[in-house]
Parts: C-alpha cells; structure tokens; sequence
C-alpha cells in the first residue's frame, strides 16, 4: 500500500517538455500560458463534440481557462478523468434544469455592499476580484466569475471597509472571489492591513484554490506577508486525490510553515469524488499536508452543473464509510447550502437510533448498537420506557 510522501507525483509537464524550469515554477508564466481557447485544448487533446460545443459557447457563460499545471495533470487517454470534468467545458452546462438558480445560495440578496455578502450573525464574505487562476465549471459564482456573462461585479473595497468598520459584531472576514491569491502581494498586504487595523475583526480567512491550480504563487515572498496578518486562517478547495501533486505538497509545506492553519473545501462531484476510496485517498493525502478536511459541499443548483452534480446520499455513504475508518481528522462536514439563501446546513448519517428522557440508543460505524444511559434518568426513577425493537445486525 502506497503511503506518506510516495502518493505525491510531480505534474507530468508532458506538453512543455521544452520550457525551462525556470518559467515553469514561475507563477506569471502559467497565468500567461493558460489554455484559454478551443485551440489551445484541440492542440493537446482529443475532445469530444460535446466538449468542442461547450468550449465554443464558453465565452458567454464562464470563461474556459486552465493553467498548464492542472492541465498536466488531465489523464488523456480517458474521457471520463476527473481533473478534464472539473475545468472543461461540455455542452452539457448550456442545459438549464428548472431547479437551477444564476444565484443558488442566495448571495445578492444579502449583500449591503458590492461585493460583501452579511448572511451570519458574526462573520462576513468578502468578494475582492471575480477572477480565478482556472474556472471550475461547477462554480457557485459563475454569474461573477470570469466576467464572461456581463455580470456587473465592481467590488467596493472602500464601501465594504467602512461596513466592517461599523459593524462591530463582525469578527471574522472571509477574503474569497474570485481568488484572492491572485492579487499582487502589494494588493493583498494592504487589504489584509486595512481590514487588521480594525480592533474587533478577530478571525481574517482567505478562500483560494490557487494552492492547487496554481502552487507557484506560493512563493516565500507571499508567506511572508501572510505571516504578518496572524491569526490568518485558509481554506483551500481540491476534489481530488491527483490535485495534490508534489508542488501542491510543497506549497501548502510553505502555509503550514507559516503558521496558517490549512482547511480544505470539497465539492461532490459526480464520476469525480463521489465514492468513498477518492475520498478516502483524499483526505488521507490532505492530513499529510497539514490540512484539515473541513467541508464536504453537495453541489449548488447552479445553471447547467446538473451533469456534475451527485446525490445527497452519496455524500452521506461518504462520510459514513470514513467515520470510525480513518482518522477523525480526515472526517469533513458533509453540508448542503440551502438553496435560496439559508446558509450551510449539517447534513449528517444517523447514529441515533432512539431517544428519550432515560436513553440514547445509538450504533457505531461498524453498526453495533450501545445504549447510554442519561444521566437524569435511572438514578431517579427505574427505567421503565419501553425501547422500541431494534436489529443489531440490521444496522450493519
Ligand atoms: C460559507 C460562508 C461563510 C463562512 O461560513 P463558515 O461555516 O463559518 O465557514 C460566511 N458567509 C457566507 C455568506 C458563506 O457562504
Ligand atoms: S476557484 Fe472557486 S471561485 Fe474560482 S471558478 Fe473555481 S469554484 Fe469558482
């Protein structure tokens, strides 16, 4: 069995064989070689007509771009590889199910500011660009991202500051877009500064995906300035175990040894992650990277993602077969955000099998079944209730 440092490979550079190392770890040389059009894809790979028509109609709805790295990272040879579903585009998304929202968690409605989104009592979401190192074409926010569907995103910095500055009941700050990491360092040290210099903001997190897309931005430069706006916490977002490649491992070394402590965000994908060994795998490679599995997202009902959406079930058939399994650390929340706007709700597998005021009456992951006794309960009166029949080994 394959463990530690040997489940990490590098990225096969298999197309630029021929660049230099030199602009290959170079973060501005992969933002400036991205595949960005339906050239730069049909030079490289065979794709399907229902890939070629969903790159063709693109341009209107989220952008395509990819950075060579994550491209490398395609196996080619299959049509069904879970790194091609994340980033290219198939006809399938210009399909609208009746269910599906431009808008699916409800972010407009409760944003005071551009760019600022106030759903939880102490915390907010602050949206400082609207783009990505690659787009994810499940994205919750591709009406902003990319700015390929004419969507009005202008982000007022200024506005959203004063906002937090007046609303002494915010303590944490969500920094996420877009990807924040692809401000300049200049840009970023000087929000993260402004939004410091406000006394009762406890928590500063940032959202970003660019540790997977894109590691070489995680440069010793950048970790410098991120070390100087402690406690700063970030969340990264990777689906797969093949996302975390040798660089990836690497970059989120240089975070941790920052001292910023790493949580990951998955989305269930259908054919990508949904079933427990790639989840397994995942999280497991995660820990080795210092970071944390913090939530395992069922897919937003976002226009045209219903091909790469899953079941809730298999979320649940997820969790469960990693609880008890594998660490506990490894074990994310499984949530769903209400669709429509009611934040992000703990959708969990029943251990609890029967309670009242004298007993819970529980299994554990292997499904035996215990039996606690509450504490308020036997010592005063003889427990008498009648527990409803239950099969031990039904619950396996
Ligand atoms: C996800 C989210 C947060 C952060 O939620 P946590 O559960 O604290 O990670 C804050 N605001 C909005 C609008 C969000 O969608
Ligand atoms: S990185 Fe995040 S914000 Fe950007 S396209 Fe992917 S899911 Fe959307």
């Amino acid at each position: 069995m394959t463990r530690g440092l040997a489940r990490f490979h590098p990225a096969p550079r298999a197309d630029w064989m021929e660049v230099m190392d030199s602009d290959w770890n170079d973060w501005k040389w992969q933002l400036k070689h991205r595949l960005t059009t339906l050239e730069d894809l049909e030079s490289r790979l065979v794709l399907s007509s229902a890939e070629r028509a969903g790159i063709r109609l693109s341009g209107t709805k989220l952008s395509l771009g990819i950075t060579p790295h994550f491209f490398s990272l395609i196996d080619k040879k299959n049509p069904h590889c879970p790194i091609r579903k994340q980033v290219i585009p198939t006809i399938d998304e210009s399909y609208v199910d009746p269910s599906e929202m431009l808008d699916p968690v409800g972010e407009d409605t409760t944003s005071p500011v551009p760019g600022l989104v106030h759903r939880y009592p102490d915390r907010v979401l602050l949206l400082v660009t609207d783009r990505c190192a690659s787009y994810c074409r499940y994205c919750t926010r591709s009406r902003l991202v990319s700015g390929a569907s004419g969507y009005d995103f202008h982000p007022e910095l200024d506005r959203a500051i004063d906002y937090l500055k007046s609303h002494t009941e915010i303590r944490d700050v969500l920094l996420s877009g877009g990807d924040p990491l692809l401000l300049s360092d200049e840009k970023l040290d000087h929000l993260l500064g402004r939004l410091r210099a406000i006394p009762h903001l406890e928590f500063l997190r940032i959202g970003s995906r660019i540790p997977i897309f894109l590691p070489q931005r995680i440069t010793p430069q950048l970790c410098g300035i991120l070390k100087r706006h402690h406690p700063l916490w970030m969340s990264i977002h990777t689906n797969h175990p093949r996302e975390l490649t040798t660089e990836v491992h690497q970059a989120l070394g240089r975070l941790a040894d920052s001292g910023i402590p790493l949580g990951n965000q998955s989305v269930l994908l259908q054919g990508v992650n949904d079933d427990v060994e790639t989840m397994k795998e995942l999280v497991q490679k995660l820990l080795f990277c210092r970071v944390r599995p913090y939530y395992l997202y069922q897919c937003d009902l976002i226009h045209g993602a219903k091909h790469l959406r899953s079941i809730v079930s298999k979320g649940l058939e997820i969790i469960e077969g990693l609880r008890g399994f594998t660490s506990g650390y490894a074990v994310p929340q499984f949530v769903i955000d209400a669709p429509g706007g009611g934040g992000k709700v703990p959708i969990n597998p029943d251990y609890v099998i029967y309670k009242d005021e004298e007993r819970v009456v529980f299994r554990n992951f292997q499904g035996k079944v215990f039996e606690y006794p509450e504490p308020s309960g036997s010592a005063v009166k003889p427990p008498n209730l009648s527990v409803p029949d239950y099969d031990v080994v039904s619950y396996s």
